[in-house]
């Protein structure tokens, strides 16, 4: 450790504790890396706060000694947004980890950044709350913080829309050390949105913690159903799912609606590099959650899709019977990994090498199938398994295209290939108006010859405003040096 290091640590050892500040080589060496093709680079100190004093602290030190800070909770948010700039501090979230209160009046957890999606589950059912919260696919152990923060994606996102407007407000721990409460919660007691106040959480929404760290987050919960019900369509072509998707969005049948393409059942029955699909195989999954007050009302649902169904047959869609995913279960175990949330899909991540990336947008769905035809082409030219996911967001004002790749990190070779695979992904999927979502840091100079030259600037102004020392992840959203602030 060199003395301008040492200085540092000593510093923060002072602030919050010298247990709360690691440089050891486990903790260094496993917050250099993610889940993807993003090469690794070691932070000189990783710090774990248990309070918001803790990092407001750390922020200060950080400030004064013009170090970069970046926030980490699990790192999986592949993309290498929570891999710092080599040599600077990683702000470990995880031990702040309490779910500060429910409120199930009013249908809003106030949470501090470490809390997980099982934590949170565990904790409704533990006290007998008849709420729910919409889950990702990401593994259970993740934050839900950061995944509001980052406008993740979930299994009421086609009802409730992206993350980010499950959010009430927040309080935050700006980059010169204050503390600002966002949201309804700035004037009141309660917690319950985002307006009407100006929005002023959408300053560090989408922002990668470049315009401060997060330390309470208002998350909206939503009743629970006590019926439910997992359905699977298989689908021969994936046009016709996306007419069942673009149907079933626009109707109070279904909570929610998604696709996995062919090469998802193959991996998860333990096939490791689909590449060839058999006759007669359906090219998608649809899959379809479904609930009700009670068995009548869920039935009167089901009778409505069936219908619904057949009269796409008929027209001349390529759909088969649903199948409830509890039989599919009982016939193959493995598929339980997609029965109930939050879930570890253990075939993208439990495997040699451990590599897992893709490119995820948002965009139009009335552009679905060009951006499906292109990416499956590029996936194949690639000699990919063609993993494509896909779900109507918000009723179908946007949905989801994300193409997945799992590989084998420790390969060089298999890391750029990657990287050129999602190179060309992006490029199709911006030229038809799609908008990669948790964007990686690499892709913005891509990004800059496409993105309004306003909005750049004005994103520069925030954050010159907010960060002047540009201290706080200064390799996300990298600023364009050809662009001043709107003053300058
Ligand atoms: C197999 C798999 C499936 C996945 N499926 C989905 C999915 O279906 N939907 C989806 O949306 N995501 C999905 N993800 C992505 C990922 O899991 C989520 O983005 C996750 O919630 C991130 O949580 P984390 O704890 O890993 O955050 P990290 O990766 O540790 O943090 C990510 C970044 O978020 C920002 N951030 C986090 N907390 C704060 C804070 N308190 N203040 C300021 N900035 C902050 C920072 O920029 C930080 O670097 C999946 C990931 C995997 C591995």
């Amino acid at each position: 450790m060199n003395t301008a290091i040492s200085k540092i640590v000593g510093e923060l050892e002072a602030a919050i504790g010298a247990r709360a500040v690691l440089t050891d080589d486990d903790a260094l060496s496993s917050a250099s890396y993610d889940y993807t093709e993003e090469p690794a680079r070691r932070p000189s100190v990783v710090v774990r706060p248990t309070s918001v004093e803790d990092v407001q602290a750390i922020v200060r030190t950080a400030a004064r000694e013009r170090l970069a800070l970046t926030v980490r909770v699990a790192g999986s948010n592949v993309g290498g947004l929570a891999i710092a700039p080599s040599g600077g501090i990683v702000v470990d979230l995880s031990a702040m980890n309490r779910i500060v209160a429910i409120n199930e009046a009013d249908m809003v957890a106030i949470l501090e950044p470490g809390v997980t999606w099982e934590q949170l589950k565990a904790r409704l059912e533990h006290d007998g709350l008849a709420l729910r919260l919409g889950y990702p696919l990401s593994p259970p152990d993740t934050s839900v913080v950061a995944n509001c923060l980052l406008d993740g994606l979930g299994n009421l996102s086609m009802r409730h829309g992206s993350m980010a407007d499950w959010i009430g407000g927040l309080e935050v721990v700006l980059p010169d050390g204050s503390l600002a409460r966002t949201g309804a919660g700035a004037l009141s007691d309660v917690w319950f949105g985002r307006g009407p106040l100006p929005d002023l959480t959408g300053l560090f929404v989408n922002w990668q913690g470049t315009t401060g760290i997060v330390t309470k987050l208002a998350f909206q919960l939503w009743p629970t159903p006590p019926l439910r019900q997992r359905l699977f369509v298989p689908v021969g072509h994936r046009d016709d799912a996306f007419n069942v998707m673009r149907a079933l969005c626009r109707r109070p049948l279904a909570d929610d609606v998604g696709a996995l393409s062919w090469p998802t059942g193959k991996m998860v029955l333990g096939v490791d590099k689909p590449l060839v699909r058999d006759d007669g195989e359906p090219e998608l999954f649809l899959y379809v959650d479904m609930s009700g007050e009670n068995g009548a009302e869920l039935a009167l649902r089901r009778g409505l899709l069936d219908q619904m169904l057949a009269n796409l047959r008929q027209a001349g869609a390529r759909l088969e019977a649903p199948l409830e995913l509890s039989r599919l279960v009982k016939l193959s175990p493995r598929f339980a990994e997609l029965a109930e949330f939050p879930t570890r899909l253990s075939f993208l991540v439990d495997h040699p090498g451990g590599g897992l990336s893709w490119l995820g947008t948002y965009g139009p769905m009335s552009r679905f199938e060009p951006f499906a035809d292109a990416g499956v082409a590029i996936m194949r030219r690639y000699e990919t398994p063609p993993i494509l996911v896909s779900r109507p967001m918000k009723g179908g004002h946007f949905g989801v295209m994300r193409f997945i790749t799992r590989f084998d990190r420790r390969d060089a070779d298999a890391r750029q290939r990657v990287r050129e695979m999602i190179g060309e992904l992006l490029e199709a999927g911006l030229d038809l108006g799609f908008v990669p979502y948790k964007t990686p840091p690499w892709m913005i100079p891509r990004l800059r010859p496409r993105l309004d030259a306003g909005f750049q600037r004005l994103m520069n102004t925030v954050r010159q405003a907010l960060d002047p020392s540009g201290i706080m992840a200064p390799h996300c959203w990298p600023p364009d040096p050809a662009l001043a602030t709107l003053d300058g």
